[in-house]
């Protein structure tokens, strides 16, 4: 049986996904053919004579792409079972269907996607029921080096592997588009599993480890034994992983000893630096917890990269204004990636948010092409400005230029910008993992 499994965009990472879905069915006696379109390009001798595809739909932007490769999948394999799964699938069924998709499946998704293609019945599948975690399959995927690199402050650079010790989190965000999958669940992987993955991308040429478990404290044990044995065997690599304001806060005492494993930094998502908006995400942290943060981060000695979602229908010029101006006063100006200064909120389908009446009366219908519910700014500038720094930023802009715009949009001269200090290294592909897409980056993918 031909298996093809396809990656539309992971974030400049090696994509995770495709090769646990490949162990599955290695397991299976059925080695699948990984098709990375971040990296390289879908060809009819991929496809042809294939009897299941499975696209990941991991984020916001790879759906977008999934759904306009769709009918080329569809041509070069006319007879196949065409699946889309991982997180935006269930969500997004009906468009995936309407798109020419056989079927949509998403949570713990593997046993129900191996069902599918072995014509089996179809156990519970957008459920949270466990699966086994495997050792992916990489082989059959580009070069680690290929990939996203770690760029230092120093202007080095370190190859990076990709790794996932949970799925799912125990908080539910009401922006967040893991909330309506897993509905406030996790799901850990085996100590074992998790190390046998770092070691065969050490193996491939890994340097740094970057953890994509929505939030590496849901479990702070689990998370604790996993960066005490990555050190033990591996105590040249270096890590991140993605912790919110809450748990940096909630768990400060273990951060000394991530420190010592090897933490080089963390993202964390801030969102916004206004109460009222964090309260309508229902982000469990004050725009004061972001401040202490940012304090106990320098003083434990562990890199920190916030996260922004700067325009939603509550922003208001003088709020953007108060984030840029935060960002300079905490020197963290020149430790955000430009993207985050641009990222506006998208609800998609199953957003909590749409639980909110306030969020219902500003959405329209939703639209299928942006998969997602539309809204305007109640005031036009905020969408103008929002359009004026994603176009500039797009073209290569930095914070001095947001800075001004901002600035400019509410009549006001910026005043001479401080030089930033506080560096943090970064991925070469920056992370906006549930924001719409911007157009320079849709067209350059
Ligand atoms: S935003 Fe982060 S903490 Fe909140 S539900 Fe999503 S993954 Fe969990």
């Amino acid at each position: 049986m031909k298996v093809v499994l396809v990656s539309p965009y992971d974030l400049g990472r090696q994509p995770f996904a495709v090769a646990h879905l490949a162990a599955h069915f290695h397991d299976h006696g059925i080695d699948a053919v990984c098709v990375d379109l971040a990296q390289q390009r879908l060809t009819p001798e991929h496809l042809v004579g294939a009897q299941f595809v499975g696209v990941h739909l991991g984020m916001h932007t790879a759906t977008r792409l999934a759904l306009t490769v769709a009918p080329r999948i569809r041509k070069e394999a006319p007879d196949a079972h065409l699946c889309a799964y991982g997180l935006y699938a269930p969500m997004n069924e009906a468009h995936l269907l309407a798109a020419g998709f056989d079927s949509a499946v998403g949570g713990e998704y593997e046993e129900a996607v191996l069902a599918l293609a072995l014509g089996q019945s179809v156990p519970e599948t957008n459920g949270v029921a466990r699966v086994a975690y495997k050792r992916p399959r990489r082989d059959g995927l580009p070069a680690l080096e290929k990939y996203a690199r770690l760029e230092m402050p120093d202007d080095t650079e370190r190859v990076v592997g990709f790794a996932q010790a949970s799925r799912g989190c125990k908080h539910t965000c009401r922006h967040c588009p893991i909330v309506p999958v897993y509905g406030g669940v996790f799901r850990v992987s085996s100590l074992n599993v998790v190390l046998d993955d770092i070691e065969q991308q050490v193996a491939a040429g890994a340097e740094h480890i970057s953890f994509g478990d929505p939030d590496f404290l849901n479990g702070p044990r689990h998370a604790l034994r996993i960066a005490e044995a990555l050190h033990e065997r591996w105590p040249q690599l270096t890590w991140d992983c993605v912790i919110k304001v809450e748990h940096l806060l909630a768990h400060r005492e273990h951060l000394p000893a991530l420190r010592d494993t090897g933490l080089l930094f963390v993202l964390t998502a801030v969102e916004s630096v206004e109460d009222d908006i964090l309260a309508i995400f229902d982000k469990g942290h004050t725009s004061a917890d972001f401040r202490r943060v940012v304090g106990l981060m320098r003083e434990v000695g562990i890199g920190l990269s916030p996260t922004f979602v700067p325009f939603s229908p509550w922003t208001t010029l003088s709020g953007y204004l108060r984030l840029l101006t935060t960002l300079v006063e905490l020197d963290l100006h020149g430790a955000v990636s430009p993207v985050q200064l641009v990222i506006r909120l998208l609800i998609p389908e199953g957003s909590w948010l749409m639980k909110l009446d306030d969020v219902r009366a500003r959405v329209g219908d939703f639209d299928g092409g942006l998969l997602g519910y539309p809204w305007k700014h109640e005031d036009p500038r905020v969408d103008a400005l929002q359009k004026q720094v994603c176009d500039a930023v797009g073209d290569g802009a930095g914070f001095s230029t947001v800075w001004q715009m901002a600035h400019a949009a509410v009549g006001r001269v910026a005043p001479p910008l401080t030089a930033a200090i506080y560096e943090v290294p970064s991925m070469s592909e920056p992370w906006y993992c549930c924001a719409e897409p911007t157009e320079s980056q849709l067209v350059r993918l």
